[in-house]
């Protein structure tokens, strides 16, 4: 059997690696560069690759080819392999088959990474011998190859989830649904939000789908669509039999006829947006049958994820917050929303098709000077412009920073979170959060 990767990046080199030790012929060809470590490992492990080039003679004799999730659909190569009927599936679909491991399948438009690894971090503490992988850190084929785990938690990216044929986790995640990624979609949306629930396509009534009840796009879909998965649903507003909430300020969490239930003041994690992922990752925690104590102190304790409204510094009592992972409109709505002082808010970079009025009402309640830290910045101006008394435009981070720090006075708070992209003026969102935080360290 012939194993054509396509892409030679982090799930591509373990697939390989996964392919090789179950016995196909493997080829990893990458219309890229290849980076030299996996270079090193394809070596070691003997097996064969190209780079900058698609070769179609080595490539269309495939038996099966994995597509790395950054290589679109309507790439030539894939397309031509669709044609000649050669099935085209992602790394989690072809590492799945072997392992016996119980898999947990994270996926939304925000929340994962956060939500991933606040559920790992329970089940790890529960004393589980359980893996993380997907889109963070090591690939999970390569994990498969290494057969190292009993459970693995997946962070799930709609790219994974397009290449399932008979994948499936037997507790799922769908954080919330909100536009973004559509150039892939073929700038329809529902195209997107069905690409999300590929994730329960293949669940059973044995199988469980954890959801965000408050979300209108999932709601949506659940009108026209069922699922065989047990339902469980969370909800800031909502109350259930079988499901998590808030209410008095406490999150009860009802499953199985069980119950916990837990102050929110001793969750570390702040903001609603992360009660909801705390939420999600709990139901997952009492599904497992995790002790009360260690939920509790596992909850006390997770500080978040870097990026993700990290608190960097508070400087002459001002609260420097990086929020840069925050590349679309819905994530920085949470950002704002979980503001409680006076905040000089910077934003820009490159916008997916933001609609900017959705965060109207916040940035007239919260919003006390706008630094737009994009190449293009008309959108921002135009539409904040007559609410925000002070909107200024800077081309670099330490301007941004500097500059925040003097239109602040004691109590306030400095919020990073651009609402768009990195790629104008950064290498990624890392890049981005990480000169925020030297720039801010640095005054
Ligand atoms: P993802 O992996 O889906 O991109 P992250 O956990 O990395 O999600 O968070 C991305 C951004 O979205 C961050 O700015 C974070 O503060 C925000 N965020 C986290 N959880 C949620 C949520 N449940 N709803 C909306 N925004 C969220």
């Amino acid at each position: 059997m012939r194993l054509v990767v396509l892409g030679g990046g982090e799930s591509g080199v373990g697939t390989a690696i996964l392919g090789k030790k179950k016995g196909y012929d493997v080829f990893v060809s990458d219309f890229g560069k290849i980076k030299e470590n996996y270079k090193e490992v394809l070596l070691i492990n003997e097996i064969a690759w190209e780079e900058q080039v698609h070769t179609e003679e080595l490539i269309l004799n495939a038996d099966v080819v994995m597509k790395s999730p950054g290589i679109s659909d309507n790439s030539p190569i894939v397309k031509k392999l669709k044609e000649k009927g050669i099935s085209v599936i992602s790394e989690i679909e072809f590492a799945a088959p072997y392992t016996e491991a119980t898999i947990i399948g994270i996926t939304g438009s925000n929340g994962k990474t956060t939500t991933t690894m606040l559920t790992h971090h329970l089940l790890k503490a529960a004393g589980l011998n359980v893996g993380l992988g997907g889109n963070i850190g090591k690939s999970f084929a390569w994990q498969v190859a290494d057969n190292k785990y009993d459970l693995y938690v997946l962070e799930l990216s709609s790219f994974q989830l397009d290449g399932i044929e008979n994948f499936k986790p037997h507790i799922a995640i769908i954080t919330n649904i909100s536009p973004d990624h559509l150039d892939r979609y073929n700038y329809k949306y529902e195209n997107y939000i069905d690409a999300k629930f590929r994730i329960t396509m293949n669940q059973t009534q044995e199988d469980y789908l954890i959801y965000d009840a408050d979300d209108e796009a999932i709601s949506e879909w659940f009108k026209t669509h069922t699922t065989k998965a047990k339902l469980i649903p969370f909800s800031l507003t909502k109350t259930f039999n079988e499901g998590a909430y808030i209410q008095n300020n406490k999150m009860e969490i009802k499953i199985n006829q069980e119950e916990y239930t837990m102050d929110t003041e001793y969750i570390a994690l702040e903001g609603k947006h992360n009660m909801k992922n705390a939420m999600a990752a709990t139901s997952v925690a009492k599904l497992m049958q995790i002790r009360k104590a260690t939920i509790r102190e596992s909850l006390s304790n997770f500080q978040g994820v870097e990026h993700r409204l990290e608190k960097v510094l508070k400087i002459q009592n001002v609260q420097y917050i990086n929020d840069s992972k925050a590349t679309n409109v819905n994530a920085t709505f949470f950002a704002l929303d979980s503001m409680n002082a006076p905040t000089v808010w910077i934003v820009g970079g490159v916008d997916k098709g933001n609609d900017y009025n959705e965060l109207m009402s916040l940035v007239r309640e919260k919003v006390k000077a706008i630094i737009c830290l994009g190449v293009d910045n008309k959108k921002v101006i135009d539409v904040f412009g007559n609410v925000v008394d002070i909107m200024i435009e800077v081309s670099s981070m330490d301007d941004a920073v500097r500059m925040a720090q003097r239109l602040t006075e004691k109590g306030d708070a400095v919020l990073l979170s651009p609402a768009c992209a990195s790629f104008d003026l950064f290498e990624n969102y890392e890049d981005r959060g990480n000169q925020f935080k030297q720039a801010v360290k640095n005054l």
